[in-house]
């Protein structure tokens, strides 16, 4: 892996006053999704966070699927979150479902009735709502919160026997009704579910709420600091409280960090699968999604991905992100990686009525400017060629340089051509212009006769492979990156746009997620799922220029 930063945060200075002070001799992290869905460039600070703070004091990261929500989580979910993890090139130490971990939360749960602070309540969901009071008011208890221990075992038995219907019962950690943290208002902690479980199938009909599991599941793996987002901060009180009455032996700290939002996107699994589930996007993996293997169909690579995740940092305070920092690192390595080609998104043929009939010339071209040890490629070029659509006008305003009647330019790798004669069809559109070309003007002879303003670039018409070209704009088009609930009033009709044109002949056997700068375009990889030797298909990572900086 690349040599990263070390930049100094609050979170790494605990770590290191830890192991200063002997808190602890090792530290360990985890990272823990729910799979019930797939993983999101916000998911990716955390694990990089989490991945490195260990690596950089020889610890240890576990990957935890906390899957306690068994109607929302699938196996899909779960191997798409490992392939995701591992391509951005982490691997975990040891991997844990905190479903194997159901019989001990249970004893766990079964300590706290025998402890009188725990109770087997009947209220319903609505009820408990109306019980739980507001902040400027404490909540009322329950009339079923004092039922004596036996009762509350014999109970919370018969829930895991399966005697009662989804959300007949619940059991409620005893705390404070009138706490001002409303998290401490007698936390539901079990739940009725009759649902089958992706791990454990049909073994249990009662599961865990994420505040009690989560904390068990962090003191049973001997995690030494639980890093999640600021929502938590108000529930870090329950969190102590469930591993210090559950008599845990290891103790995790719970600190907080600030989530990552970023401008024209939504971040949140839930709304990204209803943009699957209702077709607004082909896929999890959809270019245009923010997710891990969207960003990768896409093109990104791993390396862009946690240099971003380096630089934005990590801190308490809420910020949102533009989308541009993001484009900003992956045109940083590709600069230096991808080869240089030509590509026509918008074709315009044009013949150079001065070249031989059947003539075919190999021209050199250069596959990096910038590094030479990236080689040359031979490219072809003969009396009919495409050009791009914009590249040529008829009527240009001033400070056009590009083609027009009269007007020369150079063609890049190839020779200066001019424009002669327009030919249109019955409607008046133009397609196809009449040149001729200069045969000293060569590339790469040195000729310094006269100069020309504009270059453009183009393929051989004879010689080259159709290709198509997605290009992508924002998803969303509100700018805030905030999660808000009429999001799906905000999608760009305009994201995608598919275009047909052509590439260079010498690509027509290119492999999934081969990744080019097409001259003049930007930055464009191979599409993993439409891409067949028939049908290539480019996907734009990013164009080449931005007005972004650091
Ligand atoms: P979502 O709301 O997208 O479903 P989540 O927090 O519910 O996100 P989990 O699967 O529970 O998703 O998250 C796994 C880990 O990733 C958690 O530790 C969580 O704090 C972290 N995480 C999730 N979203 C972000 C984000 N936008 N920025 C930073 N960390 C995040
Ligand atoms: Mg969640």
């Amino acid at each position: 892996m690349e040599n990263k930063p070390i930049t100094s945060n609050f979170i790494r200075n605990i770590v290191i006053q830890d192991l200063e002070s002997g808190k602890h001799k090792e530290i360990i992290t985890r990272f823990p999704p729910e799979p019930n869905g797939y993983l999101h460039i916000g998911h990716a600070k955390s694990i990089v966070l989490n991945f490195e703070l260990a690596d950089d004091f020889n610890g240890k990261t576990h990957l935890r699927f906390d899957d306690t929500n068994p109607t929302k989580e699938d196996t899909e979910y779960v191997e798409s979150i490992k392939e995701d993890v591992q391509w951005l090139g982490f691997d975990w130490e040891e991997l844990f479902f905190a479903s194997d971990y159901f019989e001990e939360m249970y004893n766990r749960a079964v300590l706290l009735i025998k402890k009188g602070v725990a109770y087997v309540d009947d209220l319903s969901a609505e009820e408990i709502r109306e019980h739980r009071g507001t902040l400027t008011q404490p909540g009322k208890e329950s009339p079923y919160r004092n039922r004596s221990i036996e009762e509350n075992l014999d109970l919370f038995d018969r829930m895991r026997k399966g005697e009662f219907k989804d959300g007949e019962k619940v059991l409620r950690a005893k705390i404070d009704m009138s706490s001002p943290n409303m998290n401490m208002r007698d936390p539901v902690i079990y739940r009725i579910v009759h649902a089958s479980h992706h791990n454990t199938g049909d073994k249990w009909c009662i599961y865990p709420m994420y505040d009690f599991a989560h904390p068990l599941e962090d003191a049973i793996e001997g995690i030494t600091h639980s890093i999640c987002t600021m929502e938590f901060e108000d529930h870090r009180p329950l969190y102590d409280w469930a591993v210090r009455e559950c008599e845990m032996e290891s103790q995790p700290q719970q600190i907080e960090f600030a989530r990552l939002n970023m401008t024209n996107t939504v971040m949140s699994k839930r709304k990204l699968k209803q943009l699957v589930d209702e077709g607004v996007v082909d896929g999890w993996d959809d270019p245009r999604m923010p997710t891990i293997s969207g960003l990768r169909r896409k093109g990104y690579t791993p390396k862009a991905i946690r240099n971003f995740c380096r630089e934005i940092g990590v801190s308490k305070n809420q910020s949102i992100v533009d989308e541009q920092m993001l484009e900003h690192f992956i045109r940083q390595d590709l600069n230096e990686i991808a080869p240089r080609t030509m590509a026509v998104l918008r074709p315009l043929k044009v013949v150079i009525t001065n070249y031989p009939e059947g003539q075919v010339e190999m021209l050199d071209a250069e596959n990096n400017p910038d590094d030479p040890s990236m080689g040359v490629r031979k490219i072809p070029f003969s009396r009919e060629i495409y050009i791009e659509q914009e590249d040529f006008m008829e009527n240009p305003p001033a400070k056009y340089f590009r083609l027009f009647p009269g007007n020369e330019v150079r063609l890049k790798h190839a020779y200066f051509i001019k424009c002669n004669d327009v030919i249109k069809d019955a409607d008046g559109n133009v397609v196809e212009l009449h040149c001729t070309y200069d045969p000293e003007t060569k590339s790469g002879t040195g000729f310094t006769g006269r100069k020309v303003k504009g270059t453009i670039h183009w393929v051989d018409a004879s010689n080259s492979t159709p290709a198509e070209f997605r290009l992508y704009e924002p998803l969303i088009l509100d700018e805030d990156g905030e999660d808000d609930k009429h999001f799906l009033e905000q999608i760009n009709p305009n994201s995608l746009e598919v275009l047909h044109g052509f590439v260079e002949d010498n690509m027509k056997d290119v492999e999934a997620h081969y990744k080019f700068q097409f001259f003049r375009h930007g930055y464009f990889n191979v599409d993993p799922k439409h891409n067949s030797n028939d049908n290539l298909v480019f996907n734009r990572i990013v164009s080449l220029k931005s007005s972004f900086k650091l």
